[in-house]
Parts: structure tokens; C-alpha cells; sequence
């Protein structure tokens, strides 16, 4: 009889940041470890991961980190834990391996695994099983527990049609179903739309119809690891004698990896190099990813890609998924696509690239799983609660469906869930890819403001010996227009600057501090009361 608890330190409420923690009898498992794509209000950051600091407290009882698949939003945060904790263990399939290694995780963290071999820890033991995703080798997980299994799905669609690495073993969940589960935690992205994923997802046909109808050059932009998606580009483009270049170092290397360990299928002879890349009828391959949305598209547009030139009788097809966060950059870069002369080919509104499970995905894995208590993740709270109430309309009991927030507890004492009110902190940390670390609130408001004030700069020089104003005050600006066009203004604030520097200079002495603080709030003042406008002020004294 054991003490169980369950917790989320990130993606419970949001998109990304997946990391669940499952502490049974004081071990702790871990199961994802990914980062949320942050939002343009976030200035400059690129991505947001969860607080560690329960794993950190905690390091010495964690028996593993358990990754289901190669997205960022479940593996992307992984780097930052081992730099916390550089002794963790990672479990991973093959193809999350490659990712992981990808992103600079060390091997010697990384413990590959495959589907249907249990993982032992003493009385405990996790089992992973083949599920189908947009990744190749995704994986669902059940701890076994002396109370029962406890699983988590991961990302899944169920499709009988999908086979190899993409395959999903439904046989062996319903036979985990048939054990005894304990509690299921299980996505929630798409629990809002009807039926079936599938056949949505298929993509072959709808590749094949552009081919047909464009027989210049088209540019396919894909998701930069959506493996699936890429197999279908393919299949549409077997047997056209149409040359595949496959554009940037990364994605190269993706692919030649997916061929090499038969990930992908492609037919032979059918890729080409950059001696290709003019021919009419070639096919590019251009990849976009999450951090900078539609950057290589912007790069070509704008002439700044070494290789693609862009032609009027080019075809642009966007094989990415659309999100609502980025859907302005969107519509300009179509704008600019079509002023360019260029066709623009969007998915059709029903077709899918993320793999998540609808509806009838969902009912049927509660089905086969059968557990005591269901625990809806991943995905914004109305998604959650959607994926809670397809639960009860199959008869799980509305007291055992628990929708919780980043950081609650959910224990359970030798099988039953008892009242738990204890927290974990959890916290986002914003990271700027540059530096690798939290950036805090406090750089996010000065991005803030310099984004929408711009800033004013103002520079003065003063002897050492004589104690005199010998250069300036110097008004420099960026991104705040009104004084640019004003030469008034600037004589203003200039005679602002004098005042405040020569009432604070003395025969032996300058009082620096005083000088910048009195020009930040005195300039603030009469900007404000002038252009309604709060920029950035710097001031600049030097003594020479
Ligand atoms: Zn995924």
C-alpha cells in the first residue's frame, strides 16, 4: 500500500511547459520536461520553462526523467534541468534521443528505451508503450504501483493506419485497461473538436493535387520536426521526376538521420542539391520553427537567404501550423508573397499537422484504459475541461475526474484520493536564448517600455581640472519620434540638461548621481507633459 502524489510543474492551464511528477512512497518520476513559446508581449525572450526548484530540493529521490516524444513543448526544457541537476537520468526513445542530443543534452544522461520493456525500480516499474504521433517513436508511460497503474498518454491520435515508428499498440493499452489503473492523466489540445483526428492528418493527397496544379517551383514550409508531415511531401512528390532540395543545415541533417534510421521512406534518386534550385518544377523544403515564426519565409522575402531567390511564378505552400499569437505576421507576409506575384497555398481548414486526440480519440483511450481517476492535462483550462467532461459522459464519476492547477497535489493513500492542500512552487522562468538564464520581470518592463517609448540619450562631458561643461549636453534618440522632427524640443530638453548639470557641478566636486537622477525626472516630466510619452532616459556625464 503505497502514498502517492501527483502534481504538474507546468502545463496544466497553458500550451507547453509539460512536466508532471508522480512521487510514489518518496520516488519521483518525472514524465516531459518541455519549454511554452512565449508570446510577443514577452520582448525578446524565447522561451518560458518551469521553476525547478522542487526537482533541485528534491534531486536525490528522483529515479528518472521519462520523455514520450521529440516536441519541444514535452523535451524542450530538458538542457536547463541537467544544468540544475547534472546527474539526471534521462529515458528516451531513439528518435527523442537524436532530438535531445540536438539540443546539447549529454549522452551520457540519455538511457534509450524501447516500447513494451519495462523499466525496473525495485517494487516499482514503468512500461512504456508505442503511441502515434507527428513524431516518430512516441511513447505513453504506466507507472506500476503497488495500488494500481498510473498512466500518462503523451500526445496521441489513434489511426490503425499508421505503422512502423508511428504505430500505436492498442492491445497492449487495453491490456493495461484490464489490470487495475489508477489514475490516467491524458491530453487535452484538441478535446474540443468532434470525432476522430484522423484521417484529417493525411496529407498525400492534398500534396499530390498542388503538385499537380503548380509545375513551376514551389517552396514547402514545414514544421522543422514534423517528420510525418515531411513522409507525405514526399509521397505526393514520388514518381514526378521533380528534384526535393532540402534547405538549411539543420533540416538536412534531420532528414539525412530520419533516412538513415528509417524514419522516412523516400523514393530514390528524388533529392537534389543547389545546382537544383533554379530548375523549374523543384521542390524546396524550407523549415520554420516555433521560437521565430515564418523567419525563413521572411528571410527569402526579403532577399537575405543566400540561396532562394524568390520568382513571380513561385509557389508558396505552407505546410505549418497556424497559431492565433502569430497570425498578424501571418496575413503581412502573405501581403508581401502576393505583391511579389507569388501563389500562396494554404492547408485546408479541416486538415491537421498537430497530432493530438479529438474527441473519439480521447473517449476510446479512457475506455481502454479504464482508471479509478482521470487527470486531464496539457492544454488551455477549457480544453481540460472539455477532456473531463468526454470522461464523464463515459462514466467516470465526476468526484474521480480532478482538474487542477501547476502546482496542486493530488494524493492518494493506498488507492483513494485524500483531501491534500499542500502546494509546490511553481513559477515561469522567462529565458533569452542568449544568456540561458531567467531574465526576470524587471528586463521584460524596460523591453517594454523601450518598445513602445524608444529611448533619449543624453551625453555631457566636463573637465576634470576645471569643473566645466566642455561638450554637450548631446541629445541622441531611437524610437522616439517627436523629437527627431522637433529641433525646438531638442533646444529644450538641452537647456533642461544645462540647468541640471551646472547647478550640480562645484569648484571641487560633481555630483554624478544627482545630475542623472534630476535629468531622468525632470526630462520625464517635460516629455510627458509634451508628447504624453514615457521614454527611456540615459544620462551620460563623463569627466575628461
Ligand atoms: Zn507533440
Amino acid at each position: 500500500m503505497s502514498k502517492i502524489k501527483i502534481f504538474s510543474l507546468g502545463g496544466l492551464n497553458e500550451v507547453g511547459k509539460n512536466c508532471y511528477v508522480v512521487d510514489v512512497d518518496d520516488n519521483i518520476f518525472i514524465f516531459d520536461c518541455g519549454l511554452k513559446y512565449a508570446h510577443e508581449s514577452l520582448y525578446g525572450i524565447d522561451y518560458i520553462i518551469p521553476s525547478f526548484e522542487f526537482l533541485v530540493k528534491n534531486k536525490k529521490r528522483i529515479k528518472g526523467l521519462f520523455l514520450t516524444h521529440g516536441h519541444n513543448e514535452n523535451m524542450g526544457a530538458v538542457a536547463d534541468l541537467v544544468r540544475d541537476i547534472p546527474e539526471l537520468k534521462i529515458y528516451a526513445s531513439k528518435f527523442t534521443k537524436y532530438m535531445l542530443l540536438e539540443d546539447g543534452v549529454s549522452e551520457k544522461n540519455i538511457i534509450e528505451i524501447k516500447a513494451n520493456k519495462a523499466i525496473k525500480f525495485q517494487e516499482l516499474s514503468v512500461f512504456p508503450i508505442n503511441v502515434s504521433h507527428s513524431t516518430p517513436d512516441s511513447l505513453m508511460y504506466v507507472l506500476n504501483t503497488k495500488d494500481g497503474a498510473i498512466c500518462y498518454t503523451g500526445d496521441f491520435i489513434i489511426d490503425p493506419m499508421m505503422h512502423g515508428s508511428y504505430s500505436m499498440d492498442l492491445g497492449k493499452i487495453a491490456y493495461v485497461g484490464k489490470q487495475k489503473v489508477l489514475a490516467t492523466l491524458c491530453e487535452s489540445v484538441f478535446s474540443e473538436k468532434s470525432g476522430h483526428t484522423s484521417p484529417n492528418h493525411r496529407l498525400t493527397e492534398f500534396f499530390k493535387d498542388t503538385l499537380n496544379h503548380h509545375d513551376e517551383r514551389i517552396i514547402f514550409l514545414v514544421q522543422d520536426n514534423n517528420i510525418y508531415t515531411i513522409q507525405d511531401i514526399f509521397n505526393g512528390a514520388a514518381n514526378r521526376h521533380r528534384k526535393v532540395i532540402v534547405m538549411g543545415k539543420k533540416l538536412q541533417n534531420l532528414i539525412n538521420m530520419s533516412i538513415k534510421e528509417g524514419y522516412l521512406n523516400i523514393p530514390n534518386n528524388i533529392l537534389g542539391d543547389l545546382s537544383d534550385i533554379d530548375t523549374k518544377g523543384s521542390i524546396l523544403l524550407v523549415a520554420e520553427d516555433r521560437e521565430t515564426p515564418y523567419a525563413s519565409i521572411s528571410k527569402i522575402l526579403n532577399n537575405y537567404d543566400k540561396f532562394i531567390k524568390l520568382k513571380a511564378t513561385d509557389t508558396v505552400v505552407f505546410a505549418v501550423q497556424k497559431h492565433d499569437s502569430n497570425e498578424k505576421i501571418l496575413v503581412k507576409i502573405e501581403n508581401e508573397l502576393a505583391m511579389c506575384g507569388c501563389n500562396i497555398v494554404s492547408l485546408p481548414k479541416e486538415k491537421v499537422l498537430s497530432l493530438h486526440a479529438s474527441a473519439e480519440d480521447l473517449m476510446l483511450m479512457i475506455k481502454l484504459l479504464n482508471p479509478k481517476y482521470y487527470i486531464p492535462v496539457k492544454g488551455d483550462y477549457r480544453y481540460m475541461v472539455g477532456n473531463a467532461d468526454l470522461a464523464q459522459n463515459i462514466g467516470i464519476s465526476k468526484d474521480n475526474i480532478l482538474l487542477k492547477q501547476n502546482g496542486e497535489i493530488i494524493e492518494f493513500v493506498d488507492g483513494n484520493q485524500v483531501e491534500c492542500f499542500d502546494k509546490v512552487p511553481v513559477n515561469d522562468i522567462l529565458i533569452d536564448g542568449k544568456s540561458n538564464d531567467d531574465v526576470g520581470s524587471l528586463v521584460i518592463k524596460d523591453r517594454e517600455m523601450l518598445s513602445e517609448n524608444g529611448i533619449v540619450l543624453i551625453s555631457a562631458t566636463i573637465s576634470r581640472r576645471e569643473k566645466v561643461l566642455l561638450v554637450g549636453p548631446v541629445v541622441t534618440t531611437r524610437g522616439f519620434i517627436y523629437v527627431k522632427d522637433s529641433q525646438e524640443m531638442i533646444e529644450e530638453i538641452k537647456r533642461i540638461c544645462e540647468i541640471i548639470i551646472e547647478r550640480n557641478i562645484t569648484k571641487e566636486y560633481v555630483e554624478y548621481t544627482k545630475i542623472k537622477n534630476e535629468i531622468r525626472e525632470e526630462l520625464g516630466k517635460y516629455l510627458y507633459r509634451e508628447t504624453e510619452c514615457k521614454p527611456m532616459i540615459i544620462a551620460v556625464v563623463q569627466e575628461v
